[in-house]
């Protein structure tokens, strides 16, 4: 999986580098019909290299000067080439190679060490791996009903759902539109049904789409996942890796994962990492804060409850008052 992950990350780079060599050659023959004297430019320029070999098998020459002779002239065509595109209305660069990542000159490697580019690409096929099975694109912020949340007090909470779900939907609206790589973390709470996996949804629609890396999933298969590659179960995907290196991490349902003491270390591996690299996180879970802390270490109850931002989802199961409604409208038909 991890090899996998490489060679597809090499593949599209090699590709990158491909697709530079193909569009040069077509500047190449673009520059060849209008202004054909620069091709006859490159190809002296291209002579010189071999007249300065054939000079050092020469003897009895002054091969100093007779070097610093061609490349003189050297320059002067290097000037000539740029004059004449530039005359034609040419960027004067316009036949130089271009690279996407000038570090490594899209070869992925840097003195043998693989190249920050390198790294992103495994990183974002990772990342789509992941995505992959979640519903990223069927929760957009236009899709949430505010019409299901009741406007009528809450006995349990004596706070209006509708107004307090209105200004949750506003500040994830905002949350996304503003995301930064150092913006706060979230904990979302509330009995299941709510939209708290709608709304998180949504912000990671909109940041993915503004180019930020994100990873999303549910814990219970995020940790299954880590859980596996830790203990050999499966070849190592680096999926902790990616989850810790994402720009945003969503952790979907915690609380419905598995009771171990492997995933409760994970859990806070996870929270403290990303917070102690002010990196952003996005957790929901359906229990309540006295079922988290009976469930959770005193130290990942503290980062839940201090270091995120709290919001807390109120109203009714919006699930089932959709099958209802979808049930009456059936009725009345
Ligand atoms: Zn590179």
């Amino acid at each position: 999986m991890r090899n996998d992950l490489f060679q597809e990350a090499k593949r599209r780079i090699d590709r990158r580098r491909m697709n530079q060599q193909l569009a040069l050659s077509g500047r190449l023959d673009e520059i060849g019909q209008k202004i054909p004297e620069v091709i006859e430019v490159r190809r002296k320029l291209a002579m010189t290299s071999a007249e300065i070999s054939k000079l050092i098998l020469q003897k009895n020459t002054d091969i100093a000067a007779g070097i610093a002779k061609i490349e003189e002239v050297n320059l002067q065509l290097q000037q000539k080439e740029k004059d004449l595109l530039r005359a034609g209305g040419y960027p004067e660069d316009y036949l130089e190679l271009k690279y996407d990542c000038p570090l490594c000159k899209d070869t992925g490697f840097v003195d043998g060490v693989r190249c920050q580019c390198l790294k992103e690409e495994m990183q974002r096929l990772s990342i789509e791996d992941l995505n992959r099975a979640s519903p990223l694109k069927t929760s957009r912020f236009e899709d949430f009903d505010l019409s299901f949340y009741p406007n009528e007090t809450d006995p349990e909470t004596g706070q209006n759902p509708r107004i307090v779900m209105e200004r949750v939907l506003r500040y994830c609206r905002q949350y996304a539109e503003n995301f930064r790589t150092d913006s706060p973390g979230i904990f979302m709470f509330g009995y299941t049904g709510l939209g708290k996996t709608h709304l998180s949804l949504a912000i990671a629609g909109v940041v993915a789409k503004k180019g930020f890396s994100v990873a999303y999933g549910t814990a219970q298969d995020l940790l299954r996942r880590i859980e596996n590659e830790h203990f050999g179960r499966v070849e190592d995907a680096g999926t902790l890796e990616t989850l810790l290196a994402s720009d945003l991490l969503i952790l979907d349902d915690l609380g419905a994962e598995f009771d171990s003491p492997f995933n409760k270390s994970t859990v806070y591996n996870i929270l403290n990492n990303r917070l102690a690299a002010s990196r952003p996180l996005i957790i929901s879970s359906n229990l309540s804060a006295a079922e988290i802390e009976d469930k959770y270490t005193p130290r990942i109850v503290s980062r839940l409850f201090t270091q995120l931002v709290q919001m807390r989802f109120i109203g009714q199961d919006v699930r089932q008052l959709r099958r209802q409604r979808e049930l009456e409208r059936r009725k009345n038909r």
